[in-house]
């Protein structure tokens, strides 16, 4: 992965702070990460990917998180759907998809509605079937990616179940339509998408029919919540960084900051930050790569830790740099406003909680 994390660090070097203020990620460096397979590593090489596994894709991740919120939720979102059509999508899909995920297209993924955040059973969003056509109808918001995507992975009500479909951003009755100034990660074009008797071959349905929502939602996650899980890892290395370098140089009451203990306490806490991040990180991919049923709830928990920490962290980061980091654009006060993001996405802090309260009955009680 040496080489996708040298060209991730020579496309992005120290722009991110620009991008987040102008809102905009550059066409060329979606492009290229996208071209390289770098936005979905663990595309298998059959399929033109990088074949990594999760603990590889996830150091990448968090290089990428580290430098630059933005560009990892596109990688996140890329990911999602990467997966999706490898693991929902047959054969014909996944030789359609996959290469042209890995060639520069990219993908965005919309579960989230109006009435449909947290409690994504409450989703309205039809997929109808219509003789060698499905018919999709409903309203999506927040999407991530959404203003750079080609295509849109787009769930839905299916007949009695759910479907995953997949809608080209040209397709006739697709409106997107940006949302304006979000609190963090700034340039990762979130956007909210209307799907208005939008017509598509029946083989735009990944698996070709109706499944279980809980199944589909769950698959989508898990990938979703560990690729957050290590951009969290990247929030809180940038953090530690930027807080480290600052509390050596800057002199106050005539020593370095880091020499007065109440400042050392906060780069403590965010090394701690870091390392118990990390750790739960590993452990997570370590149940994807060997295929262990631990994996859901330990992405839960990697999810659940990370965002946590990195919301910490950077609190933290941004009280040791005091007034150097109190502006936009700078490294921890873009990594305060992400941070805070991640605590609110592909489950809440909450939603984390419930769900990881159920498995601690079901182990424990
Ligand atoms: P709500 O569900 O209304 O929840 C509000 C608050 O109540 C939260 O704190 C929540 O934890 C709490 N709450 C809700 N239910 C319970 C409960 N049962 N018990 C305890 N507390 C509860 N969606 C997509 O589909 N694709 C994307 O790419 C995407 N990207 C996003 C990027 C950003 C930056 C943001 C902000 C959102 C994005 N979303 C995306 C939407 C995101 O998934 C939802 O915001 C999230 O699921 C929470 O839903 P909500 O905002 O409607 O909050």
């Amino acid at each position: 992965w040496t080489a996708a994390r040298e060209l991730a660090a020579a496309l992005v070097g120290d722009s991110a702070g620009d991008w987040d203020v102008a809102g905009k990620l550059p066409a060329d460096v979606l492009l290229r990460m996208g071209a390289e397979g770098v936005l979905c590593p663990q595309v298998p090489e059959a399929y033109g990917g990088l074949g990594m596994d999760s603990l590889s894709c996830g150091e990448l991740t968090a290089e990428v998180g580290s430098r630059c919120s933005s560009l990892r939720s596109v990688m996140t979102s890329q990911g999602i759907a990467a997966w999706c059509v490898a693991r929902l999508g047959d054969d014909a899909q996944r030789a359609e998809w996959l290469p042209r995920l890995t060639s520069g297209a990219i993908a965005c993924v919309a579960f989230s509605e109006p009435d449909a955040g947290s409690d994504l059973s409450a989703m309205t969003t039809r997929i109808r079937p219509d003789g060698d056509n499905v018919v999709i109808e409903g309203e999506k918001v927040w999407t991530t990616a959404a203003v750079y995507a080609d295509f849109i992975l787009v769930f839905g009500r299916y007949a009695d179940g759910a479907a995953a479909v997949i809608v080209p951003t040209h397709a006739p009755g697709v409106r997107i339509e940006r949302r304006p100034d979000p609190l963090g990660c700034r340039a990762a074009g979130h956007a909210d998408i209307r799907l208005d008797s939008v017509r598509l071959p029946s083989g735009s349905v990944l698996g070709g029919a109706g499944q279980p929502l809980g199944m589909l939602v769950t698959s989508a996650l898990t990938y979703g919540r560990l690729s957050v899980a290590w951009g969290c890892v990247g929030i809180l290395r940038a953090c530690l960084t930027a807080a480290c370098e600052h509390a050596a140089t800057r002199r106050q009451f005539g020593k370095p900051l880091a020499g007065h203990q109440l400042v050392a306490r906060h780069l403590a806490e965010l090394l701690v930050d870091e390392q118990v991040s990390t750790l739960i990180c590993r452990q997570a991919s370590g149940h994807w790569d060997d295929r262990t049923p631990e994996l859901v709830p330990s992405a839960v928990l990697a999810k659940h830790v990370a965002a946590r920490r990195a919301a910490d962290g950077a609190a933290r980061a941004t009280q040791v740099l005091a007034s150097a980091g109190a502006r936009d654009g700078s490294v921890v006060a873009r990594a305060y406003r992400d941070a805070k993001l991640m605590e609110i996405i592909e489950g809440s802090n909450e939603i984390c909680e419930l769900i990881l309260a159920e498995q601690a009955v079901t182990v424990w009680a």
